[in-house]
């Protein structure tokens, strides 16, 4: 059983008839078959033992995708949970394990691309869940990974502590920050994270030091565990409050006169390359303004992908494949998609 297979089991348990896994260049599709009255009878128990064993626990029900992504797409993610503390959020990976459930884990949907079809399971949304801010020292603060960049650049400014300027008009969570080292105008999450919280699928939290994160460009060693982060700590810069807020202000400008803020996207649509600029390859392919259904390239910045109203998961991938099959053949240059594609 390779190791889809394997995940599929996982996921949905020892009942499915049948399953399998394609590959086209990068992109992957997956296609689950599975047994949709076991599958509904599963969920269904997971709800009502939820309900009954923690009351306080926030679920919700079939919630489009499209709400809570930033590209708005996405079918119905089959049972949302918003877990409000840890100890919620250590039970639920404890019950979902005990279920045979394989959660994902939703920050701000600024970064993701979600299925047209939904996601038939358990998605954890941490976003304004845990949403914690303190100050532990003059030069620390500690947040929680549910609390937006731009909060917690906010917060640290109020105190006069500098550093987070560029995280400000990211518009994702700490923990998706963290997740994938977010980073902007020559400040990235490693400069200034010190520590992270992370919680394992068997529901235990522990520390982690910055080595242990292992940040590099865009990504973190949360990638390569099933791990999730619960909280960051920052250790920052006492500076005079006007200057952190002009900083952040003339951050805000440059973004808002070069990015296409007031159409839904996932910001950067592909990695930058070992050499150029994704958005200069693509500019230089005549590639702005290329459409695939509701999905275009933006006019504004050649690097994003905009929905204009109607896009669809598939209308995004087709267009990122055409795009990175064009760069590749004018310029030998192979793009990668930033935008995580579930
Ligand atoms: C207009 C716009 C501008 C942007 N500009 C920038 C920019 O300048 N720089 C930049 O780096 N990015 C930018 N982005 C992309 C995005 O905001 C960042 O990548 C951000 O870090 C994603 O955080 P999120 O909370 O939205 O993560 P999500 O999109 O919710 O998730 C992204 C990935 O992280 C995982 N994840 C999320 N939270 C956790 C957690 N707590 N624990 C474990 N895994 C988790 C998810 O499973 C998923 O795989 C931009 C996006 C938009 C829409």
């Amino acid at each position: 059983m390779n190791e889809s297979m394997e995940r599929g089991r996982r996921l949905f348990g020892e009942e499915i008839p049948a399953f399998f896994v394609a590959s086209e260049g990068w992109v992957w599709y997956t296609v689950y078959i599975i047994h949709p009255e076991e599958f509904m009878l599963k969920m269904t128990e997971f709800y009502e033992y939820c309900r009954e064993n923690l009351p306080d626990l926030e679920l919700r029900l079939a919630q489009p995708m499209s709400k809570y992504t930033s590209f708005r797409i996405g079918g119905n993610a089959e049972l949302m949970a918003l877990p409000k503390t840890e100890e919620e959020l250590s039970w639920l990976l404890r019950a979902a394990k005990t279920h045979a459930l394989e959660p994902v884990v939703l920050g701000a949907g600024t970064n993701v691309l979600a299925p047209d079809g939904g996601i038939p399971g358990l998605v954890i949304c941490l976003k304004d869940a845990l949403a914690g801010l303190e100050q532990l020292d003059p030069h620390t603060i500690r947040v929680q990974a549910g609390v937006t960049m731009a909060r917690a650049a906010v917060y640290a400014a109020n105190l006069g502590l500098g550093g987070l300027e560029f995280a400000h008009g990211i518009p994702g969570s700490v923990g998706g920050g963290v997740y994938m080292n977010a980073g902007a105008y020559g400040g990235e999450i490693k400069d200034v994270c010190t520590r992270i919280r992370i919680m394992d699928r068997a529901g235990q939290g522990r520390w982690l030091t910055r080595e242990e994160a292992g940040f590099s460009y865009r990504h973190s060693a949360v990638e390569d565990h099933p791990w999730i982060v619960t909280a960051a700590e920052f250790s920052l810069e006492p500076r005079p409050v006007s200057e952190i807020r002009d900083k952040m202000q003339e951050l805000i400008t440059k973004r808002r006169s070069s990015q296409p803020l007031e159409l839904p996207s996932a910001g950067s649509a592909f990695k930058r390359p070992q050499t150029g600029y994704a958005a200069a390859l693509i500019d230089s392919c005549g590639l702005k303004g290329f459409q695939v259904g509701g999905a275009a390239v933006s006019e504004k910045h050649a690097g994003f992908v905009v929905n204009l109203g109607g896009a669809t998961a598939a209308d995004v991938q087709s267009l990122l494949r055409q795009v990175s099959d064009r760069v590749f053949a004018e310029t030998g240059i192979r793009l990668e998609p930033e935008v995580r594609i579930w």
